[in-house]
């Protein structure tokens, strides 16, 4: 199978996403994928480390998607691509069709694993069922969804090709670039840990002791939907079905009843936590570890206690 990844940058490395994305291409190729990235790079980005031994660079950072699929479109001619992989990100969800309608491929949005043969798995109905996608096209576009397959470093460098196309004009232009976690955290969807809370607890001015318990672990923000409308925090922390889909290793959900709406967006995080003074709450029937408690007694405790651990 002759593979290429289109490889998000970020300050001259490549993205979490980006790894895991390029770490699938690399397994599905058997070691031979091609990497595609636009940006300054530094050095091979880390791309390198999960076995891609090829990076074609396009220099200038685009923003368009429309650019951003033809240049994925001329790298896929470039190396004889018959498989084009990206992150199952808000990018990715772009520029993927894009690409597969170029390329007149099967496209198959969110693949969680290797293929079985030219079957895909994917999840369906909020992660409680899985499908296997036959692409019956010569040509196959898949979006990785991020934290499903993991980075797998092997070690190694990447050779760095510069690679120039005409991707003709932007048709955006960015006026002013706020990044949502201007606070340094993890932006969710690559966190590893979130601490995430409800309405349990109770009005915005109680929000220290979440934020206490995500700093002693590293971890990154979230919140409900209710939360997010009535804005006690803001909406790119609302996760569930309406809001950001996360993967984390760790999620601690704090006075959140469990709706099937939010578990959509958290189900297939690896390992639930759910504090809730309601025994009865739907959220324990997903959790790994359950503590029946007030958040404002629980948390504060919490935080003591992995603290000092370190
Ligand atoms: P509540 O349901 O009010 O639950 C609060 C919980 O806190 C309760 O279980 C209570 O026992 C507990 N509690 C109270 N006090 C304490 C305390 N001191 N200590 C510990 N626990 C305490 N919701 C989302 O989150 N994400 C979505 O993407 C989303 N999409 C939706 C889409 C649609 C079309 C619809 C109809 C709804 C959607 N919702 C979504 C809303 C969802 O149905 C729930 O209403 C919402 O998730 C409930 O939020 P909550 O758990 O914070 O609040």
């Amino acid at each position: 199978m002759s593979v290429l990844v289109y490889v998000p940058i970020k300050e001259g490395k490549a993205t979490k996403a980006g790894l895991e994305a390029a770490s699938y291409a690399n397994a599905i190729s058997g070691g031979s994928a091609t990497a595609v990235v636009t940006g300054n790079l530094d050095g091979d980005g880390g791309i390198g480390s999960v076995g891609i031994g090829k990076v074609l660079a396009f220099s200038e950072s685009l923003v368009d998607n429309s650019q951003i699929a033809k240049l994925v479109d001329a790298a896929a001619s470039e190396v004889g691509a018959n498989t084009v992989v990206f992150t199952a990100n808000l990018e990715g969800g772009a520029v993927a069709p894009r690409v597969a309608i170029r390329l007149n491929a099967g496209y198959v949005a969110g693949v969680t694993g290797e293929p079985e043969g030219s079957n895909f798995p994917r999840n369906v109905f909020s992660g409680k069922a899985k499908a296997l996608v036959n692409v019956s096209t010569d040509k196959t576009v898949v979006s990785v969804t991020p934290n499903a397959f993991g980075i797998k470093e092997v070690g190694g460098s990447a050779s760095v090709d510069s690679f120039s196309v005409d991707v003709g004009e932007s048709k955006l232009l960015i006026g002013e670039f706020t990044p949502a976690s201007a606070d340094g955290s993890v932006p969710l969807p690559e966190a590893e840990r979130v601490v995430s809370a409800g309405r349990g607890l109770k009005g915005p001015e109680n929000w220290g002791i979440v934020e206490d318990l995500a700093r002693a672990l590293n971890a990154s923000t979230a919140c409900s939907r209710p939360v997010g409308d009535m804005g006690w925090r803001p909406h790119h922390e609302h996760v569930g079905q309406t809001g950001v889909t996360i993967r984390p290793d760790l999620y601690i959900a704090c006075g959140i009843s469990g709706a099937i709406q939010h578990l959509a967006g958290v189900n297939q995080s690896k390992v639930i936590v759910v504090i809730n003074t309601d025994p009865e709450a739907p959220f324990f029937k997903a959790a790994d570890y359950g503590i029946v408690g007030d958040v404002f007694e629980v948390l504060p405790k919490l935080t003591e206690a992995i603290n000092s651990l370190s």
